[in-house]
Parts: C-alpha cells; sequence; structure tokens
C-alpha cells in the first residue's frame, strides 16, 4: 500500500505513515499535501505522497526495533556468508548462543539456511565462514525506515530526504 512521507512544520522528514492516516490528518487541519500523485483513490482525491505538519513538533527518539523482520532489512536479505539474496532467510547468531553470544544487532545477521546448517554451532572462525560485514545496529532509524519504501514515491521523498 502506498506510504506517505511525513514531514514537520520545518520540511525536515519526521516519519513515514500509511496514506489513510496522511488524509485524517489532511481533512482535521493539522496537515497540508506538498506532493501527491495520479489520483489513485477516486477521480477527485489524489493520494498524498508527501504531507507536512501544520505545527512543529519535537522528534522524540525512536530506537529501531530489534526484530527479525529488520535484521533481513539491514542485511538486505542477503545471506551474510555466502551473498545469496534470499525470501528463505534464517537468523544466525554469529557466535552462538552456547558460547554466549548475544541476542542483538552486533551479534545477529541473515543466513540462507545452507549456510546456517553449515555453520550450525560454530564461531566463523571455527566454522571457516566469513561475514560481508560487521554486523551493527543501523544508526539511522527514519532512513532505515525510508528505504523500506523507496520504490514509487522515491523521487517525491527524495527532495525532502536527500541530504
Ligand atoms: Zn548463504
Amino acid at each position: 500500500m502506498e506510504k506517505v512521507l511525513l514531514l514537520n512544520a520545518t520540511y525536515e522528514p519526521l516519519n513515514v505513515c500509511t496514506w489513510q492516516r496522511a488524509l485524517k490528518l489532511i481533512v482535521k487541519g493539522k496537515a497540508e499535501e506538498v506532493e501527491h500523485n495520479d489520483c489513485l483513490i477516486n477521480q477527485t482525491i489524489c493520494a498524498p505522497t508527501v504531507i507536512r505538519l501544520r505545527y512543529y513538533v519535537v522528534v522524540p527518539y525512536k530506537e529501531l526495533p530489534f526484530n527479525k523482520k529488520n535484521v533481513y532489512h539491514r542485511d538486505n536479505h542477503t545471506c551474510q556468508y555466502c551473498g545469496k539474496k534470499s525470501s528463505d532467510l534464517t537468523i544466525d547468531h554469529v557466535i552462538p548462543k552456547s558460547k554466549g553470544g548475544k541476542n542483538s544487532w552486533e551479534n545477529v545477521v541473515a543466513a540462507c539456511t545452507k549456510c546456517n546448517n553449515k555453520k550450525a554451532n560454530k564461531t566463523p572462525l571455527e566454522s571457516g565462514m566469513k561475514l560481508s560485514k560487521k554486523p551493527g545496529r543501523p544508526t539511522n532509524y527514519l532512513e532505515f525506515e525510508l528505504t523500506k519504501y523507496s520504490s514509487e514515491n522515491f523521487d517525491d521523498w527524495q527532495k525532502y530526504t536527500a541530504s
């Protein structure tokens, strides 16, 4: 479904929301449309792609949730050992849990089933398998979220997100 880029009153990107929420904000007078695409909903209502809040909000620090989906996205849905892009990925603990490895951004990567089975309960050193890059916590929450939706709306969004 179409996602909408939500800007602060200062035109700084704030968040990504659904178009339903965007329309609600516009109808309530809380936001205004900045960009829209072709009229998707019907002939008279156009789906916004970028909206701007009429008032300034102080952005609270938001930490990216640590979960499978976000780990796969961080790793570009690619096995971090063999480099294969796959929709059938598993979570691999670089240092196995049984060896004290933590369930954290720094110790978890996406791995294909084959590599995960091969690595089994070993460290990369013991298994002779090399990680394509050092895992870590994505630093920019918004940037991370934006890359999830950077398809059709991207041109419209880029004006506001390009730094
Ligand atoms: Zn693999």
